[in-house]
């Protein structure tokens, strides 16, 4: 049997990818699982931030060459006007975030019923892929040898392993030559050095900050954790962080300074509008007495100002078992806007597997449908024309 097209990986973008392929086309998806999907399902809490209202390429990191385009194509819009026409109705949260109604098991569903013409074939690990004499693709699994036309790799990055993924994207990327980049963990929480061990008296306490990393600026909710910083504005912060220092303002907006000057007689820690917990805990860490305001000396106020410029260099990340992507992937230089290979015909890449990771916010399941369904639609055409 040889299939016309084989896609490794039934997570987004493989499913968005199989979905869009024409009836005619004999398509088989092999999956390591044992049920698809596996990162909608756990996603955004269990209801899986589809999308963004504001979707950009700003809002992405890696090799952003086709990203601009790939969205144009297929955008949060054309997104969401997709799920609608299919009875699901995504709703907005916070302004800007696309929520499943009720659950992430919705979207799944919507896929599954999209993608019933096609085979698929569960609990099936791709082990490498090759290509003949005859220029067909032998993709090796734990089930053996299948053959198809084109392999379209949407096999993910490398993050939670307990849900299946593999860097598999990269050994194939090697053994075709194809430049790539190694995947390391992102959006995930940060590991402390033991001067700023003090934060772990504070787990389960979070507040409203802006981080400085790397020339860019990044507001949102800090999470104190058992093992160092987390929260929204902590995984965005580890995408662009590589080793080095980082500013927390744990007061943006605010000027401590003038509001502990008018405070007078009353505590510090009374006066600045922050749980008071980590109040305490800063003060102590700075070694400033928690004392009345107006008993403060010129040079107090001083150090009570790194509340807004606390600068460390955190120890590292949580690593892939809880990082929601991988940064890093196959360069997309390799591939053309279609996401097939320059040099490999018929070899195409997707999703999380390609060097561009987006931002917390649906970035990427985005990123993973809209490069899907340009792929999708480069097959289908390509087919036509033969
Ligand atoms: C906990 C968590 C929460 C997240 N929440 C969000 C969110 O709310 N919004 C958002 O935009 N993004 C979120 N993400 C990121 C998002 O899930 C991924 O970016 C997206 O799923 C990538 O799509 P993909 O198709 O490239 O890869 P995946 O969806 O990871 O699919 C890859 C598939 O390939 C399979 N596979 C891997 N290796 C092999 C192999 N060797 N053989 C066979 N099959 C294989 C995997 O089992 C998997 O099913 C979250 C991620 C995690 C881990």
């Amino acid at each position: 049997m040889i299939y016309d097209v084989a896609i490794i990986g039934a997570g987004a973008s493989g499913l968005m990818c199989a979905a869009r392929l024409e009836r005619t086309q004999h398509v088989l998806v092999l999956e390591g699982n044992e049920k698809v999907g596996a990162k909608i399902a756990v996603s955004g809490g269990g209801k899986c931030n589809i999308t963004n209202k504001y979707v950009d390429k700003r809002n992405y990191v890696g090799n952003l060459k086709y990203v601009h385009e790939t969205l144009a194509r297929f955008d949060n819009k054309a997104l969401l006007a997709y799920l609608q026409n299919r009875g699901l109705e995504p709703v907005l949260k916070k302004g800007r975030f696309y929520f499943c109604p009720k659950s992430a098991q919705q979207l799944i569903d919507l896929l599954k019923r999209e993608t019933k013409e096609k085979e698929f074939l569960l609990k099936t690990k791709v082990h490498a892929v090759t290509k003949d004499a005859n220029k067909l693709f032998c993709i090796e699994t734990s089930r053996g040898v299948f053959h198809a036309k084109k392999v379209v790799i949407a096999s993910g990055g490398k993050s939670f392993p307990s849900l299946g993924a593999t860097d598999v994207a990269l050994e194939i990327a090697k053994s075709f030559q194809m430049a790539y980049s190694d995947f390391k963990p992102a959006l995930v929480g940060l590991t402390l050095q033991r001067e700023q061990f003090w934060f772990k008296t504070l787990t389960g306490v979070s507040l409203d900050v802006a981080i400085s990393v790397n020339g860019k600026k990044i507001a949102g909710s800090l999470l104190f954790a058992h093992r160092g910083i987390s929260g929204p504005v902590v995984l965005n912060t580890s995408l662009y962080w590589k080793k080095g220092e980082i500013t927390v303002d744990f007061f943006p907006g605010g000027d401590v300074e003038t509001l502990v000057r008018k405070g007078k007689k009353r505590h510090i820690s009374s006066v600045i509008p922050l749980p008071k917990r980590f109040v305490k805990a800063f003060l102590e860490h700075i070694g400033l007495e928690d004392k009345a305001c107006n008993r403060l000396q010129d040079l107090e106020f001083k150090q009570l100002k790194r509340l807004h410029a606390y600068t460390f260099a955190p120890a590292g990340n949580f690593g892939f078992s809880k990082a929601e992507v991988s940064l890093g992937g196959i360069d997309p230089e390799e591939l053309y806007s279609t996401f097939e290979s320059k040099t490999i015909e018929g070899l195409y890449v997707l999703g999380e597997a390609l060097d561009v990771t987006g931002e917390l916010g649906g970035y990427n399941f985005q990123w993973a449908f809209s490069s899907a369904v340009v792929c999708a639609e480069d097959i289908n055409s390509k087919s036509k024309n033969k």
